[in-house]
């Protein structure tokens, strides 16, 4: 099924590809599948007001497995780092391309200018976003070109092996983490808030939280009264 997509950074993309629950349709399958356990009827959603109290009593005080009960498959494309960061999320299930079976595209992941920022001193693993100056954005258009040059070179290489007849598999070991790659990542909605609330917060990378508001505002329209909820127990 075709639903939507967004773009994230220059050339990724997140696609909302598939889920088990139509629009608008999802917080009536997480609150069927909480009344079970009281052996309440199925309210088919002519009880509003109660149900989105559930959801909220529900998310209050975390009584999530109802919130498995509605699953997403997406079609995402980042950068090699950025994936590193979100196949530790051992909840997911992922199909990723193999670079083993064709070749990689020239395709790369530079920053923004403005998006390079600087060393955060306060924490040791961010990056401080704050407005730049004039002699800054310079600084980030050296940037911008340094790692091109080194993305270009790497990838001429790759090409030049292929070329020779070097095996696939080997040929890609020069390419730079900010390739970009594809890949199918399914996960239950209970999982994908925990995603969102550890890589939608500020101590997350950058770029891997423009990924995680992108599923947010991707799934909404199929949870919207459980986002609602979830949003206001974000920090
Ligand atoms: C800001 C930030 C910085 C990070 N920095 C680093 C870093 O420097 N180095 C690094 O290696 N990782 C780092 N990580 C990754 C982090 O340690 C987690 O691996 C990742 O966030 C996945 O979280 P999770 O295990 O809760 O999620 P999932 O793997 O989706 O698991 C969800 C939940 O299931 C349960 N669970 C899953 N598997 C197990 C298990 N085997 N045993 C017990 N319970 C389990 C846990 O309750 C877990 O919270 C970082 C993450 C963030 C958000």
């Amino acid at each position: 099924l075709e639903y939507s997509r967004k773009t994230v950074l220059e050339h990724g993309f997140v696609h909302l590809f598939s889920t088990n629950v139509s629009p608008g349709q999802g917080d009536l399958a997480v609150v069927r599948s909480a009344r079970v356990s009281f052996d309440a009827d199925w309210r088919t959603g002519t009880d509003e007001g109660s149900d989105e109290k559930l959801i909220h009593y529900m998310m209050r005080n975390h009584h999530t497995s109802p919130f498995e009960s509605v699953v997403f498959t997406f079609e995402v494309k980042a950068p090699v780092f950025t994936f590193r960061q979100w196949h530790r999320h051992r909840t997911w299930s992922f199909s990723e391309l193999s670079a083993r079976y064709a070749p990689l595209k020239e395709d790369y992941y530079i920053p923004a200018i403005g998006k390079y920022g600087v060393q955060s001193k306060s924490n040791k693993q961010a990056r401080n976003l704050d407005t730049i100056a004039d002699d800054e954005a310079h600084r980030d258009r050296r940037w911008q070109e340094e790692q091109d040059e080194v993305m270009r070179l790497a990838f001429q290489t790759y090409r030049r092996h292929l070329e020779q007849g070097m095996p696939r598999e080997l040929a890609r070991i020069v390419l730079p983490v900010a390739t970009y790659s594809r890949m199918f990542a399914t996960v239950d909605l209970h999982n994908l808030m925990h995603f969102v609330r550890l890589r939608f917060d500020a101590h997350a990378q950058w770029e891997i939280q423009q990924y995680a508001k992108a599923i947010v505002e991707l799934i909404t329209p199929f949870v919207p009264i459980t986002m609602k909820y979830f949003k206001e127990t974000l920090s």
